[in-house]
């Protein structure tokens, strides 16, 4: 399995190993185990890349909406605050596990868990 693969199945919430089965038990909760190949998961540790590579993406599209809206509809301030705050909040809740998956995808394939004990 190639690392452009496994970042693939994780950008897909999928097991990073075979693809199939789910890598979420909840929201942002890996599982232990892939329930398709039986991969340990659990261990592995994305930190906060996850929250950093989310970040990123929404800054750029949120900023980038928000710059050319205004030069062109000129909205009320509060009409401007509502509607980016609330897109900058749904996005980032949208992106975060895929980034999550992304990280463990690449951190699975060069096996590097991020964990100190194993
Ligand atoms: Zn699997």
């Amino acid at each position: 399995m190639s690392v452009a693969n496994a970042i693939f199945n994780g950008a897909r919430l999928r097991c990073p190993a075979c693809g199939q089965g789910r890598l979420f038990r909840a929201y942002l909760k890996p599982v232990d185990l892939c329930a398709s190949c039986g991969e340990r998961l659990g261990h592995i540790r994305a930190d906060d890349g996850p929250a950093w590579l989310a970040i990123l993406i929404v800054g750029h599209v949120v900023l980038g909406a928000l710059f050319a809206t205004e030069m062109r509809l000129g909205w009320p301030l509060w009409l401007s605050i509502s509607v980016w705050s609330f897109s900058a909040i749904v996005l980032t809740l949208l992106l975060l596990p895929v980034c999550k998956g992304i990280f463990i995808g690449a951190l699975w394939a060069m096996q590097a868990p991020g964990s100190e004990i194993e």
